[in-house]
């Protein structure tokens, strides 16, 4: 019988907890239910070679910093760059088929560059197909990141829409529209109903587009055209929250501007999205607001990278960061490229904020934007009973400002999925000959995989999986 339990030893661990680089931390897991069954420090006189057993992994050496998994908390899993396709080509011509495949590849290429959670924030006009996706993902049917989603963002009407001048064309919605407190409470039932983990509103959006047309150019536009302005009043955000709460989960909202932002934090959110902008000189009001009603920010700053108010909105994280606001990591990834989403962390550290704060947003302030226990999952941090998602950087983020593009092992509820740089292959997904199951399961039985009889049923993400299958050695 294989043992119940193997160790991940390493040399030098990222704790955010404490946000703090630690020397040689081992991390026991638990194979039948991928998640941590204790961290602990070795003990400093151990130079001696460690015992290596069957199924544990060594991570140590020299400049290889274990720490757990990213969560990504702003992504759209259904889109790819905006660069190579503007956003409403994808929503409005794109098959379906073509943006679930395209999205299968997204969730590889994020688990591959050590996102082991991924807080998908609308699926852009496919509806509620981000359920599914996600079901899939948890069913082990293909590699991605723990996914919570939002399914269709709530806007009011006449806003977050396909744009067209010729009103004769159907489009899909991008949004469910709802207005009126008993209109996006509805919706937000709706969007439980549909297997959502989370709800998404559009606090504000630039939604006076058919005002000046675009792309035809207009002769002499005003300056400010199309400014992102409320979508709701004080009271209708007001009951979006107080309608999540009773289904207990947790309230994103978009806000480009402060003044939006600041309605949907007093209004209680989770998380603001964005905010870019500060027309009305509100920082501080928001500011305020986020810090009484406890509300995380996520930035998006790799989104921002590519607008004029990249600078401004860099200066307004710095300033909210140091004033206490809480901040998540969440790129909008999904406008550029799955796999890339390291983007964000190095645009936060370049805004001024450490690197030991950065990687906590990217961890435990992540877990907390995906709603912290009302998740139903711990992680982003080291503890027992946390799911062992951990993933190791074959550089110091400290000392080399590519370090976390750099992630050569990444491991999610306790499976190996990249190790030496390199994807573990998915053998177990090509269909055997009958007595080619026969001959290996002889060898195999009881080995490489969890015995499942006996076992109680549980959700889809504590389902045992095949550890480090078809591989022995450590590294
Ligand atoms: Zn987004």
């Amino acid at each position: 019988m294989p043992r119940k339990t193997f160790t991940l030893h390493s040399s030098l661990l990222f704790d955010p907890k404490k946000k703090a680089f630690l020397p040689n931390v081992s991390i026991e897991i638990f194979r039948a239910t991928g998640a941590i069954t204790k961290a602990y420090t070795r003990p400093a006189s151990s130079s001696s070679p460690l015992d290596l057993q069957d199924g544990d992994i060594d991570l140590r050496g020299a400049n290889r910093v274990v720490m757990p998994g990213f969560v990504d908390s702003h992504t759209h899993i259904f889109l790819h760059a905006y660069t190579e396709r503007d956003a409403t080509e994808q929503m409005r011509d794109e098959s379906p088929v073509e943006r679930i495949v395209r999205a299968t590849h997204h969730a590889r290429a994020a688990l591959l560059a050590g996102y082991t959670t991924y807080r998908d924030l609308g699926t852009e006009s496919l509806g509620a197909a981000d359920t599914n996706l996600r079901d899939c993902i948890n069913r082990n049917l293909t590699p991605g990141p723990r996914m919570f989603v939002a399914t269709e963002a709530l806007a009011s009407s006449g806003s977050y829409e396909i744009r067209r001048e010729n009103p004769h064309l159907h489009v899909p919605r991008a949004s469910d529209p709802a207005d009126g407190i008993s209109g996006v409470r509805a919706a937000v039932r709706r969007r439980v109903g549909a297997g959502a983990d989370i709800i998404k509103f559009y606090a504000d959006y630039r939604r006076k587009a058919l005002r000046f047309p675009r792309p035809q150019s207009i002769a002499f536009p005003p300056a400010r055209p199309n400014p992102a302005v409320p979508l709701y009043t004080q009271e209708e955000m007001d009951a979006i929250v107080s309608e999540a709460r009773l289904a207990e989960i947790p309230v994103a909202a978009h806000a480009g501007e402060t003044r939006a932002a600041t309605m949907a934090a007093r209004a209680g959110v989770t998380t603001v999205e964005h905010v870019f902008e500060d027309t009305h000189d509100e920082l501080s009001a928001m500011i305020t607001a986020m810090l009484a009603n406890k509300v995380i920010w996520v930035p998006t700053l790799a989104t921002a990278e590519l607008t004029p108010f990249f600078e401004s909105t860099k200066a307004r994280v710095k300033a909210a960061h140091a004033a206490g606001v809480r901040l998540a990591a969440g790129g909008d990834t999904g406008t550029f490229n799955h796999g890339l989403n390291a983007r964000e962390m190095e645009l936060m550290v370049e805004a001024g904020i450490s690197v030991e704060d950065v990687l906590e947003a990217c961890t435990v302030g992540g877990w907390e934007a995906c709603g912290g226990d009302l998740c139903g999952f711990r992680f982003g941090w080291f503890e027992e009973g946390n799911r062992a998602d951990i993933i190791a950087l074959d550089a110091d983020p400290r000392e080399d400002r590519r370090a976390l593009r750099k992630v050569g092992f990444v491991m999610k509820d306790g499976r190996v999925w990249k190790r030496d740089g390199r994807a573990v292959e998915d053998a177990d997904r090509v269909p055997r000959w009958p007595e080619e199951e026969e001959e290996e399961g002889e060898e195999e039985e009881g080995e490489e995989w969890t015995d499942l009889s006996g076992a109680e049923p549980r959700m889809a993400m504590s389902v045992p999986l095949p550890v480090l299958r078809g591989s022995k050695s450590a590294s």
